[in-house]
């Protein structure tokens, strides 16, 4: 199986020409598609498996294939730590680089300043952590009324960290109408039970 038969965009498909990625990843046989088709995702998969890239391609193809007026953020990844977020963030600039797609990431114990200035500038994707996304939005400096697709990664070391109030609070900001993509390495009765808040009839995953 090639990228290509996958159905994803040719500016992006050039692109991983590029960057030396032939063949697509278990995960990302099975989530490419899923996410294409707008279902929502519940994965089990270890960092290493390529899942970045799983929910990243196929939500960069939908940026790019769906017409915009306005520069606004569609999708939001929530990470556990800011070190994953500068990792997923770092990803998909890699992976956009080739289209006009603008990823900003935001976390704590960083100049909220910064990374303000970087919202205003545009942005697409918002790569962010659990508290610096809330702190945004209790000030009312973040619009996510456009917001197409959450995707929560490594969703059970969120929970191991404390973060579901955090979660909760952020979910009730979001628009119900989307889609929801739910990453984690590792699955137990509290994993599942917030997946079971979050998703509906998802698509299952385990690589
Ligand atoms: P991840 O599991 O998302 O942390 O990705 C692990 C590593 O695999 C990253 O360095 C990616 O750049 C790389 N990678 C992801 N998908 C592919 C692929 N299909 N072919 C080659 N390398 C890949």
């Amino acid at each position: 199986m090639s990228f290509a038969s996958l159905g994803l965009h040719p500016d992006i498909l050039g692109h991983l020409t590029t960057l030396g990625y032939e063949t697509p990843t278990p995960i990302q046989r099975e989530a490419i598609p899923a996410v294409l088709a707008r279902q929502d995702v519940m994965a089990g998969a270890q960092t290493g498996t390529g899942k970045t890239a799983a929910f990243a391609l196929p939500l960069l193809h939908r940026l790019v294939t769906s017409a915009h007026a306005e520069r606004a953020i569609r999708v939001l990844v929530l990470t556990p730590t800011r070190e994953l977020a500068q990792q997923v963030h770092a990803s998909f600039v890699k992976y956009s680089a080739t289209l006009s797609i603008q990823p900003v990431v935001a976390y704590g114990g960083a100049s909220i300043n910064v990374q303000l200035d970087a919202l205003r500038q545009g942005c697409d994707v918002l790569v962010a952590t659990p508290g610096r996304l809330l702190e945004l939005l209790m000030k009312n400096l973040i619009d996510l009324s456009q917001l197409n697709t959450l995707v929560l990664d490594e969703a059970d070391r969120m929970l191991d960290m404390g973060f579901i109030v955090d979660i909760q609070r952020i979910l009730k900001k979001l628009p119900a109408e989307r889609q929801t993509l739910f990453f984690s390495a590792t699955f137990n009765d509290e994993i599942f039970a917030l997946s079971k808040t979050l998703l509906r009839e998802p698509t299952l995953i385990e690589v």
